[in-house]
């Protein structure tokens, strides 16, 4: 599609289909030629990338400073406002570099792949949402200088990761800087304007600086272990609620903070109550917790990312990530 949709404007996911009935990549001319890519909705109800691309067509229309390339994803999920269908295949994990099995989706993220690098790009972004209360920040999974001053444009914390395999902004490396976006919670009004004043700066940029970024200009972080509740693990963030595991209320509030090991991280009465593994899928769990008298302790000082609170997602996903300062 080269131009902007009757309807765009006004569009709210739960209309979606109307508007979008299958996932649609939109190109759009600019004044500059290398293009920048956003892709948005890869999780059907990570909306706030979809108001932001709304504010910057409204904003630049038919006189777009740089090229644009929109694809829009999950349109089914995002009509249900659901991150990913159940049984339906994570648009965010289907990009060249899976390690899938070839289905529908990974022919339609190599052929988007195809399309937008037939021509120069000059960025990649792909804008997500947290479940929980996060403070915005970028992904990289390549450590370039260029990402780097790609996610401080964004926050003052990146994060590197290497898995999941199959994330949009994975296939981006080694063609153009790429990050993920991560805006807060779907809908959050400043996330939403920090993505839009994002893309708005990077429509107008001639090049990325050419030297190194200031180390109080991006702290890097990275995963040290994921954690998942092993599906016969029953659990609730409730204290004194009946189940195998059980978190505090507030659980989410320890996102991008220190847990030291002396910190009760959760409450068990289960022996192995959560699933821990490293970035290649490891298990190190024995590395990375312990339990006594009932009680779940980290066995160093970690940061936990991403918790979300929504059980759907604990299943479908994981539980959350725990961060250590990237060393390269
Ligand atoms: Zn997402």
């Amino acid at each position: 599609m080269a131009e902007i949709p009757a309807g765009f404007f006004e569009l709210e996911t739960d209309r979606i289909l109307d508007v979008f009935p299958t996932p649609t990549l939109i190109r759009l001319q600019g004044e500059k030629p290398a293009a920048l890519f956003v892709s948005i909705l890869l999780h059907g109800n990570e909306y706030s990338g979809l108001k932001a691309v709304q504010a910057i067509l409204q904003k630049y229309q038919s006189h777009l400073p740089r090229s644009l390339a929109i694809f829009i994803g999950n349109v089914e999920a995002a009509a249900q406002n659901m991150r990913v269908l159940p049984g339906q295949t994570d648009f965010n994990r289907c990009w060249p570099g899976t390690e899938m099995e070839p289905n529908a989706e990974t022919a339609l993220m190599q052929q988007v792949i195809d399309l937008v690098t037939a021509e120069e790009l000059f960025a990649a972004i792909d804008i997500h949402n947290n479940t929980g209360t996060n403070p915005h920040y970028a992904c990289m999974t390549n450590v370039t200088r260029d990402n780097q001053h790609l996610a401080a444009m964004f926050n003052h914390i990146g994060l590197v990761f290497k898995r999941p395999k199959g994330v949009s902004t994975m296939a981006f490396d080694g063609i153009c800087p790429a990050v993920t976006l991560e805006s807060g919670k779907p809908g959050d009004a400043s996330g939403i304007q920090h993505a839009t004043e994002m893309i708005d700066a990077l429509l107008h940029m001639d090049h990325f600086p050419q030297r190194d970024i200031a180390p109080h200009d991006l702290q890097l972080v990275q995963s040290l272990a994921t954690l998942n509740i092993p599906d016969d693990v029953s659990f609730d963030f409730n204290l004194s609620a009946q189940a195998d595991l059980t978190f505090e209320p507030g659980f989410e509030r320890k996102n991008f903070t220190e847990i030291k090991p002396t910190d009760v991280f959760a409450i068990t009465r289960v022996p192995r109550p959560l699933r821990v593994t490293n970035q290649d899928g490891e298990d190190v769990y024995d590395e990375v917790l312990r339990i006594e008298n009932g009680k779940v302790y980290l066995n160093k000082t970690l940061m936990p990312a991403m918790i979300t609170l929504d059980k759907y997602i604990v299943r479908q996903d994981c539980l959350c990530y725990l961060l250590v300062d990237y060393v390269q």
